[in-house]
């Protein structure tokens, strides 16, 4: 990735992080985003001090903001020369059965999965056209083949991502390749919210997350770590990946049931 420029979205916590220090240790200029701008401004003054202030641009919106995107866009082309990989990795699962999610539940959810990477995408398009090499690596769920009662929009919204990201592939090519994660459980802000909502307060991280991986019956035994997300979305994302477009690279542990 040296000297290439790439922008995550949602890239002050977890994957998304992990995802900006994977392209920064390997000599990238990154533009990175999220709505919350006190932590924001904490992770990038880290990341310059660890890696230079001119390879890092942090700027706090939200991605369902359509205007925030173009101008986020507009800067990255001014202070960087235009975006080569944009990795679309902001948002949230919902946990919540079809009794009890509202319809504005529902257009919430779906606004959220599909805008999340509409916006970007469109904001970022000319420039990915423009690169040589572009590409677009989207952050997504197994749910999208392996749905789940207990999340079943978030599972129904991440299958229709998929679909979207299979017909941009095609629409795409051959300027940009466009390619997705699938993720199984990987350990993020996500995750330490529903173990600090833990039912048994006394129960150890440890022994939560451990208790978590056999009930999921994670053939690895544990959940993933954010870095290992993120290797595989800086590989997408980069020309190692040049002959791969319209694919998904599942990093689950094994848990998938699907063939
Ligand atoms: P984290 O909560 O650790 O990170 C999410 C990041 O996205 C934060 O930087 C957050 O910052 C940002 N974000 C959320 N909403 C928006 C928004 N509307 N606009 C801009 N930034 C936003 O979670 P993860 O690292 O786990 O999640 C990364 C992605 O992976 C998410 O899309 C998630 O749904 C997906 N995923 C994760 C799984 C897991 O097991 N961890 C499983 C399946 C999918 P802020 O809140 O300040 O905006």
């Amino acid at each position: 990735m040296k000297d290439r420029t790439i922008v995550v979205t949602g890239g002050s916590s977890g994957i998304g992080l992990a995802t900006v220090r994977a392209a920064l240790g390997e000599g990238a200029r990154v533009a990175l985003c999220a709505r919350g701008a006190d932590r924001l401004s904490r992770v990038a003054d880290d990341l310059e001090g660890e890696f230079g202030a001119d390879r890092v641009l942090a700027r706090a919106f939200s991605v369902l903001e359509p205007r925030a995107n173009a101008e986020f866009a507009a800067e990255v082309a001014e202070r960087f020369g235009g975006c080569d990989a944009l990795v679309t990795n902001a948002g949230q699962g919902r946990v919540s059965t079809h009794a009890d999610t509202t319809d504005d539940d529902w257009r919430e959810e779906l606004e959220l999965k599909f805008f999340s990477q509409l916006h970007p995408i469109r904001a970022f398009e000319a420039q990915l056209r423009g690169s040589g090499h572009g590409s677009i690596t989207a952050v997504n769920s197994l749910l999208a083949y392996q749905p789940e009662p207990h999340m079943v929009c978030t599972s129904a919204a991440r299958a229709g991502v998929q679909s979207l990201l299979k017909s941009l592939a095609t629409e795409l090519a051959p300027r940009i390749r466009v390619n997705s994660i699938l993720l199984g459980l990987v350990d993020s802000q996500q995750w330490q919210r529903r173990f600090e909502a833990r039912e048994d307060q006394g129960q150890t991280r440890e022994d939560w997350f451990a208790d978590l991986a056999r009930r999921k019956a994670i053939p690895l035994g544990r959940l993933g770590r954010a870095e290992e997300a993120a290797r595989a979305l800086v590989f997408l994302a980069s020309p190692a990946a040049s002959y791969i477009t319209g694919a998904r690279l599942e990093i689950s542990g094994g848990v998938s049931r699907f063939i």
